[in-house]
């Protein structure tokens, strides 16, 4: 399978070289040349197979041609192993036709190991291959960093930078980050929002000597690897139901919903997916008016959501314009421009086929940690809470499982649950471990040129 740019500049190229890459030369995002279609049967066949087949089904599809099966055999072995339930990802049911998809056994307690765990390896054997080394500069808005730092910490062929935006994430997301003792991982606390940081990391992409005087690569969602990783989820609780299923998703850069997509477009029977987003509601806008309009973000309970540019929303426009490259570039330059675009009707109606869209707010999110707690016994995370009350909205008259992602560990964001449920969550060992250890990361101004110096100088 070869990748393309959204962006229609260049030629196609290989898996390895889009995952080496991140984002494409021309600003655009690579997507498949074509999608893969599920095997006949899958959904029977794989009905009690162990989470591992999901992720080697996924990997062989659109990672095939760079990686023979015995090495995707062993790369996804090794990615899942570290994770501490059997079922790596567990569907809880929480009432008839209700469920929790619990994403949040991995090493960071967070979604974002089900990708990352897997780049780390990726990332490894083909740059071993090619006898190269990468930079790798990621922005965080909490727990993408954290799984970063976990994947590739003392990987000797990395450099790895974490932009996160000081004081808007939680003291255990921080402290994931900060009290990695490995040379190679370095955190940088920028005084700005996750915006302003993801700015700042597409700024230094677009500096072409920059770019490959240190050989930049990028593991945030905008690398394909990860939306690629990520549909194996949503394979594997198909099949576990045996049916359809419409999936409620907290979202904040869509990649995760994406992924979602990506399992439809392979031929999945799944829907609606719902857009779940706090008060920074671009896409729930979006969807309602047709207008992608930016307006600044601000602060919420669930900080990972705190997003104003949804990068992988450039994906899904991509598939909805007919792979218009020209269209979509167009649009994007409307939004550079203007902080705003129109999405053409006929896009928008495509895109409301599959999608839906609610927005929750730090009071309704609180109220559904509790009322979740007392009704299902379970303690949400706020990211989580959104998707679930999104779910009890929106998908009401839906019939059929509805399956909420619950993103990240409640212990994550202790005090908005404590807050909400009178206790606070148990922690896990390796949680409860980082509170004493010592913190390292420097501070920078969303400063282009400083940033610059500073990864230059450290590399
Ligand atoms: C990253 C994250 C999200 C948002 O996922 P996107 O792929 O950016 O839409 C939601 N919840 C949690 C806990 C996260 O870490």
């Amino acid at each position: 399978m070869n990748y393309v740019s959204t962006r229609g500049q260049g030629s196609p190229v290989s898996f390895e070289d889009a995952l080496l890459r991140g984002l494409a030369p021309d600003g655009g995002l690579y997507v498949p040349e074509s999608w893969p279609q599920l095997p006949a049967n899958w959904q029977v066949d794989l009905k009690d197979a162990p989470y591992t087949e999901f992720a080697l089904l996924v990997a062989k599809a659109f990672a095939g041609d760079s990686f023979d099966d015995a090495e995707l055999r062993t790369l996804v072995d090794q990615a899942y192993a570290p994770f501490d339930h059997p079922d790596v990802a567990p569907l809880l049911e929480l009432a008839s036709d209700l469920y929790l998809l619990e994403l949040f056994h991995g090493p960071t307690f967070a979604f974002k190991d089900f990708a990352m765990q897997l780049l780390g390896h990726l990332f490894e054997i083909a740059l071993k291959r090619r006898g190269e080394r990468r930079t790798i500069i990621v922005a965080t808005s909490g727990d993408t960093g954290a799984a970063a730092v976990e994947a590739f910490a003392g990987r000797t062929a990395i450099n790895l930078f974490v932009l996160h935006p000081e004081g808007r994430i939680s003291e255990a997301q921080r402290r994931q980050m900060t009290t990695a003792t490995a040379k190679n991982v370095h955190n940088i606390a920028v005084n700005g929002s996750f915006d302003e940081c993801q700015q700042t990391l597409k700024a230094l992409f677009a500096d072409e000597a920059f770019r490959s005087d240190v050989s930049l690569g990028a593991v945030n969602s905008i690398n394909w690897a990860r939306i690629m990783a990520q549909a194996a989820y949503y394979l594997s609780t198909l099949a576990r139901l045996g049916r359809s299923a419409a999936f409620s998703v907290p979202t904040g850069n869509f990649g995760d919903i994406f992924a979602g997509f990506v399992a439809h477009k392979m031929g999945a029977e799944l829907g609606p997916l719902v857009i779940a987003t706090n008060k920074n509601d671009i896409l729930h806008r979006a969807l309602s008016t047709g207008t992608y309009k930016v307006a600044g973000a601000s602060p919420t309970l669930s900080p990972a959501m705190d997003i104003q540019i949804a990068s992988n929303f450039e994906r899904l426009l991509f598939e909805v314009l007919g792979r218009d490259a020209e269209a979509l570039k167009s649009l994007m330059a409307d939004l550079a421009r203007d902080g705003e675009m129109t999405i053409p009707p006929g896009a928008l109606s495509a895109m409301r086929e599959l999608f839906l869209s609610d927005r929750v707010s730090d009071q309704e999110t609180l109220d559904e940690i509790g009322e979740a707690h007392a009704k299902y016994g379970i303690v949400a995370d706020p990211h989580t809470a959104v998707g679930l009350r999104a779910e009890t909205r929106v998908l009401g008259g839906v019939p059929g499982p509805h399956v909420v992602l619950a993103t990240a560990h409640p212990a994550k964001f202790a005090d908005t649950v404590m807050k909400a449920t009178g206790e606070s969550p148990a922690l896990p060992a390796k949680l409860a471990s980082l509170m004493d250890k010592k913190e390292r990361f420097d501070r920078f101004p969303p400063d282009v040129d400083q940033i610059m110096t500073y990864v230059r100088a450290r590399i």
